[in-house]
């Protein structure tokens, strides 16, 4: 497994990781979250020794990889890392990409990760005659050579179209859970939390706010980051009393929340186009224009104070 204990990290004098902390099993994939410069790419590059470790601890397996005064190099400790761009080398053919990551340049082993990764019948072209999502196979392809314990994926899909992510995803679990590998997965997409996640680390400005399966920070985010990520959450400012809430689309159980609140006083909710339900209620609330979302619509409903709000709407079939 992956494990970073306790890890704090600045560049020069600023800080931007603190207290740092989870594991990663293997022939698992544990998704990174968080908002764009929140630090998950920091941790990737701690995780695979770009950066030396300043304040806690990385062990990969049973091994103690980075600490202060400890660095064990990035080739030295069985990590993978797969980027965005894919990083290719432009001048080299797709086996001599792949090849580069072989230790000796063992051509069954080539071979092998060229099957493995449906490239064999590209191997003689470069990278610029690839289409991105073969190009991120090459990357991958070039990641998986030395067998590494540890795979870092720093949101490998960004470019790409949602038909050709679903492939790669399918590809990415395939490969993890057959080769038992280790895998931490950066993405501010949540397609690929819900596709991809067994395990959600979810970062905010440096820290970890929430743990959990994909199906927990989903249902019951304990952060407002959290619950940003998954499905249009929109604000709604809102006042409880008692048992109550008081919101500008009527009165709702304080129960409906999705972690408890004690204290009585102004609350800025953030509620899903799901999270609530038209009733027919003749004296009900003004409810404007349709909006198509896919599967359902979603209706514009216009609430206390002029605050609107999405809801969404099941579709007759
Ligand atoms: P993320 O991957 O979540 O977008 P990063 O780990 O890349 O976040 O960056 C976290 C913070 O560290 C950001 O504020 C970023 O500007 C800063 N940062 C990243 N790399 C460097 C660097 N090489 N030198 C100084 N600051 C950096
Ligand atoms: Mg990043």
């Amino acid at each position: 497994m992956l494990r970073l204990d306790s890890i704090h990290f600045a560049y020069d004098q600023a800080p931007v990781l603190r207290d740092v902390s989870f594991t990663a099993e293997p022939g698992a994939i544990t998704c990174l979250v968080g908002p764009s410069g929140c630090g998950k790419s920091t941790v990737l590059r701690l995780a695979a020794g770009l950066l030396p470790v300043q304040q806690g601890e990385i062990h990969i397996d049973d091994r103690l990889c980075g600490a202060a005064g400890v660095h064990v190099a990035p080739e030295r400790r069985s990590v993978g890392l797969v980027f965005q761009e894919g990083a290719l080398f432009p001048h080299l053919t797709v086996l001599d990409n792949v090849r580069f990551g072989v230790r000796g340049g063992n051509d069954a082993r080539v071979d092998e990760l060229l099957e493995l990764t449906d490239l064999a019948s590209l191997a003689g072209r470069y990278p610029h005659e690839l289409s991105g999502g073969q190009r991120q196979r090459v990357a991958l392809a070039r990641a998986l050579a030395p067998a590494p314990r540890v795979l870092l994926f720093d949101e490998p899909y960004a470019n790409l179209d949602q038909a050709l992510r679903r492939e790669l995803r399918n590809e990415a679990r395939r490969l993890v859970a057959d080769l038992d590998t280790v895998a931490v997965f950066v993405t501010h997409d949540s397609d690929d939390v819900t596709a991809l996640a067994d395990t959600v680390v979810a970062m905010y400005e440096g820290g970890i706010v929430q743990t959990g399966s994909p199906r927990d920070v989903f249902d019951h985010p304990v952060h407002a980051s959290v619950a940003r990520m998954f499905g249009q959450a929109q604000h709604v400012a809102a006042r409880k009393e008692g048992d109550v809430i008081e919101t500008p689309f009527g009165n709702w159980p304080a129960d409906c929340l999705a972690v408890p609140v004690a204290a009585s006083g102004p609350l800025n909710l953030l509620v899903r186009p799901d999270g609530m339900v038209l009733t027919a209620d003749p004296d009900g609330l003004p409810v404007g224009e349709l909006r198509f979302a896919g599967a359902d619509d979603l209706v514009v409903v216009r609430g206390a104070r002029d605050t609107l709000a999405l809801v969404r709407l099941g579709r007759p079939h």
